[in-house]
């Protein structure tokens, strides 16, 4: 058992409604100090068997509750979420460094929002029945069966459940594999799933490293679905171990997003806009981590840009007044440095930032903006998912729209403009799964999101997610032929 603060977490698996250990374990270590914060339990093949075989079991009086009874057990999650809210926000925020502030005022209600949302989407889930000739159509969502979901370290609770409700609430049963990272939240959702009353085998968590768990699970023959979020070169190998069975998959990847801003928009809101890239210390996957500024207006931006990202306060993430924290892992944190190391080679310019915070050590990174960087560059063209963003200007709207769609990815795009007409004709444009105009990050789950191009495979949010965890049914029935 492990200990953060008041809180005790287990370090086991959790399979079939029952804790389980494994021979090996690896060590978690909190990004905050360095120091060990726990020992969980390192699954692999064998551990990955005993979840499906558990999650298997558990389906049939699963899909077969009704919706009335899935979605109460779902709001009894969210109870749960919102009664331990201040567990769960300090049990991530020393698991992954993300802010205290953003997990008690944002993340983890929006964790227990996710459980509501898809309780109460379900209750409305339907289509009118329709004719053909007389037949009468009718459509269902079938539960699909056992859902492998593997999620990354940025927002570890936040994604899991926004794959982990939808599943459930479509009546299938879920092994989850969090990130090795950042798995502790999602044993203390283990908990919660107990005391709200959810049946042994429907919710099971599998810990270790993605080759050794990851891999045996998404390979699984009885898996039905397979949900990733994470980065391009895992989602190959999951696609991979999906073609075998031909298992479903939706992929939630990176992005390398514009955020364009045109000479018309109100200048104090872009810049806004723009150093709210750094949040999480950029480890988020729909920052707008390029910086497309129209030439007339880019001194004025860049000046008022360094003023307002130069103030922002570095520092230990559980301190309330802190904007960023440390970044997550020193492997990661290397791989940041490198990025930099390489624009600053290939004579980008570090308009602030550029290297470590050497007054904070450990893994804080100082928010950087590079300028003087070439389209083709490393730079513009990777994730690098850490405090960096890039500043390239443009003259003509044409030039905008082509630089903001000249990457690999299309996960999201924001626009700051004054001019309605423009926010139109650029948007229709743009290659992106999301756009936000003059806004940043509003998140209704009913809308659609994914991302175009290697930035995903499928769509979840409202329909779209009960579309994927279902086997959507269409039954047509003929006007006559009853007995009677
Ligand atoms: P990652 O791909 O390294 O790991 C993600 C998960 O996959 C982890 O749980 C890992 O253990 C597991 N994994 C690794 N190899 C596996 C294998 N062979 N088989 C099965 N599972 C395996 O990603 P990460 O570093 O944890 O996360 C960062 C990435 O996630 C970034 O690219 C970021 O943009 C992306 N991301 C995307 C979204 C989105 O919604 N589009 C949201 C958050 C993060």
């Amino acid at each position: 058992m492990a200990t953060v603060g008041d809180v005790t977490i287990q370090e086991d698996h959790w399979i079939g409604g029952a804790r389980v250990s494994s021979p090996a374990t690896f060590d978690d270590v909190s990004p905050i100090d360095g120091q060990v914060i726990a020992r969980v339990a390192r699954g692999g093949a064998k551990e990955a068997e005993e979840a499906v075989r558990a999650a298997t079991k558990a389906f049939p009086a699963w899909a077969r509750t009704s919706r009335e009874e899935r979605a109460r057990l779902l709001h009894a999650i969210a109870d749960g979420v919102e009664k331990r809210l201040d567990q769960l926000a300090i049990v991530e925020t020393t698991d992954n460094g993300a802010l205290l502030r953003s997990h008690l005022r944002g993340v983890m209600p929006r964790v227990a929002h996710n459980f509501r949302f898809f309780a109460d989407w379900l209750l409305g889930l339907g289509h009118d029945d329709f004719e053909t000739r007389g037949h009468r159509n009718h459509v269902s969502w079938d539960p699909a069966g056992v859902c492998a979901l593997i999620t990354p370290w940025n927002a570890p609770l936040m994604l899991a459940t926004w794959k982990i409700a939808p599943a459930l609430a479509a009546g299938d049963t879920v092994v989850l594999k969090p990130a090795e990272w950042s798995p502790l939240t999602s044993s203390l959702l283990a908990e919660i799933t107990v005391e709200a009353g959810l049946p042994d085998g429907v919710f099971n968590v599998v810990q270790g490293y993605g080759e050794e768990v990851g891999a045996p699970l998404v390979a699984h023959p009885d898996v039905r679905r397979i949900s990733f979020t994470g980065s391009v070169p895992t989602a190959r190998h999951i696609a991979r171990a999906a073609a075998a069975n031909l298992t479903p998959l939706s992929l939630e990847l990176g992005g390398k997003s514009p955020l364009i801003v045109f000479a018309d928009a109100d200048l104090d809101l872009a810049v806004n806009l723009a150093v709210e890239q750094y949040d999480n210390a950029g480890q988020v996957c729909l920052a707008g981590t390029r910086l497309l500024v129209e030439e007339s207006v880019a001194a004025e931006f860049t000046e008022r840009f360094v003023a307002k990202a130069s103030a922002l306060r570095q520092g230990d993430p559980r301190d309330l007044a802190t904007d960023i924290g440390p970044n997550i892992h020193r492997e990661h944190f290397e791989r940041i440095d490198g990025f930099v190391q390489r624009a600053l080679a290939a004579g980008g310019t570090p308009v602030i930032g550029g290297g470590p915070n050497t007054d904070l050590g450990g893994l804080y990174y100082r928010p950087t903006l590079f300028t003087g960087v070439a389209p083709d560059s490393e730079i513009v063209n990777e994730e690098v998912f850490g405090p960096v963003l890039t500043l390239q200007t443009f003259r003509t709207e044409d030039e905008a729209v082509e630089m903001a769609n000249s990457t690999k990815f299309g996960l999201a795009a924001t626009l700051a403009t004054g001019s309605r007409e423009r926010a139109d004709r650029v948007t229709e444009r743009l290659v992106a799964g999301t756009v936000w105009v003059n806004c940043f990050f509003v998140r209704d789950l009913q809308a659609p999101f994914g991302g175009a191009r290697q930035s995903g495979v499928g769509r979840e949010g409202g329909d779209w997610s009960f579309d994927f965890y279902c086997d959507v049914k269409n039954t047509v029935t003929a006007p006559g032929g009853w007995n009677g």
